[in-house]
């Protein structure tokens, strides 16, 4: 490794990490396929994708050149007032992808934002069509849905990141996933009592991400989906994690075959190229925003809203999933997880082992000392972040069969010795 000096990280401030005493974070200078070079010129094999992101491995030729192009000829320009042809038409093949009448694209660059309007719209419809009293968001434990203080209201409270700010958020109503009798029945008395004042409903489907990569079935995403029916509550579904093929299917909603009426995008949008996240409502959800009074409008509109160079890249990913066998791919790596992570069921220390589409995860009882579990990894060559008590691979959808054996090689490894 090269030598740092504290002078170097002098003026980072690194996410959810405590700097006094982390471990120096590794430096990279170069990405291809499912590889990043290190600084040294060692290469890591990237389990990650880059926080799920980089759903066609990194620097994809397809991708870079709509990028060039693309800042060649208008890198940006302000979206108040004016439009423009790759926001135009990444909107509209959305809307074709996604079920039923979700039609309507609202363009963000993050996916914290991307469920703050969510909700802001979920709000606002009620109030647009005179139902008073409804401002209030239920959601789920082992939820995760941004880091802003909005998005921090409606996460797991107990999961630690949060808790400093529970007396400025503003209260919300928290519930179990209906995954049983009772908590199905628990879930429906809290809205039997709560109903007039939940404007919305918010789960990441199948699969709780950050939470823990907890799994849940297709089935309880339709309970979910006649119980907001019953109760006149609006459905936002966070695939912020799970769109794009992740799950297995381009949406894990057509899993459950329901539609939402909300639902966010963000992660693999771009294919991991440029922060980029889309908020997409019913039809009929944005009629009740349109008037002859100003009032009702959506008030909201970040700076690089649809920004066009992000835009263009995200045609450009939409394009490789039209063309190239994605969700086929997907199925392999969904293959290949299951019978190279299955000998680690066997290991003391070793809680569960899972795999849902192109996620594999190791839960344990608990890990030790992340991060010299972290470090473990980089010395074999791969990248792979435990969390929590969990050792999970999210990799690319375009990762060999050999690169994956090395991931997961490593991550049995690992277990068989070290846990
Ligand atoms: C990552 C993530 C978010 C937050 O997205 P950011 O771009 O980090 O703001 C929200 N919801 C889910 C399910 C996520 O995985």
């Amino acid at each position: 490794m090269t030598a740092h000096t504290a002078a170097d990280l002098a003026h980072i401030w690194l996410p959810y990490t405590q700097m006094k005493t982390a471990p120096y974070p590794i430096k990279a200078i170069e990405t291809s396929g499912s590889r990043i070079t290190l600084e040294d010129r060692r290469t890591l094999i990237d389990g990650v994708a880059a926080w799920w992101t980089a759903c066609h491995g990194y620097n994809h030729p397809h991708i870079l050149e709509a990028l060039i192009h693309q800042a060649k000829t208008m890198p940006h320009v302000m979206f108040g007032g004016m439009v423009h042809d790759p926001a135009q038409k990444l909107a509209s093949r959305l809307a074709q992808l996604l079920p039923d009448n979700l039609n309507r694209v609202f363009f963000t660059d993050s996916g914290s934002v991307a469920m703050e309007v969510a909700v802001k719209i979920a709000i606002q419809y009620h109030l647009n069509i005179g139902h008073q009293g409804r401002t209030k968001i239920l959601s789920f434990r082992g939820g995760y849905h941004g880091d802003t203080l909005g998005m921090m209201s409606i996460c797991d409270p107990e999961e630690g990141m949060h808790h400093l700010f529970a007396d400025i958020l503003p209260p919300q109503i928290l519930a179990d996933l209906p995954i049983d009798e009772k908590s199905t029945q628990q879930l429906e008395q809290i809205l039997e009592q709560h109903h007039q004042s939940i404007a919305a409903l918010v789960t990441e489907p199948l699969v709780q991400g950050a939470g823990g990569m907890l799994f849940h079935s297709a089935n309880i995403l339709k309970t979910l989906r006649s119980l907001c029916d019953k109760y006149n509550i609006l459905f936002i579904m966070d695939e912020i994690f799970t769109g794009f093929g992740r799950t297995g299917t381009m949406f894990a909603c057509e899993q459950a075959n329901i539609t939402p009426d909300i639902i966010a995008l963000s992660k693999a949008l771009t294919g991991g190229t440029m922060p980029l996240a889309a908020t997409v409502a019913r039809e009929s959800i944005f009629n009740a925003f349109l008037s002859n009074t100003a009032e009702k409008a959506l008030m909201h509109g970040p700076t690089f809203m649809a920004n066009p160079l992000a835009c263009a890249v995200a045609n450009a990913s939409l394009d490789l999933f039209e063309q190239l066998p994605r969700l086929e791919q997907v199925q392999n790596i969904e293959r290949q997880l299951q019978k190279e992570l299955e000998p680690c069921r066997s290991f003391s220390g070793v809680k569960d082992v899972r795999v849902l589409g192109a996620i594999g995860v190791v839960e344990l009882d608990k890990i030790k000392d992340p991060d010299t579990l972290r470090r473990l990894f980089i010395d074999k060559g791969v990248w792979i972040r435990p969390f929590r008590n969990i050792i999970y691979l999210t990799p690319a959808f375009t990762i060999t069969p050999s690169d994956l054996s090395l991931l997961t090689s490593a991550i049995v490894d690992v277990c068989r010795n070290n846990i």
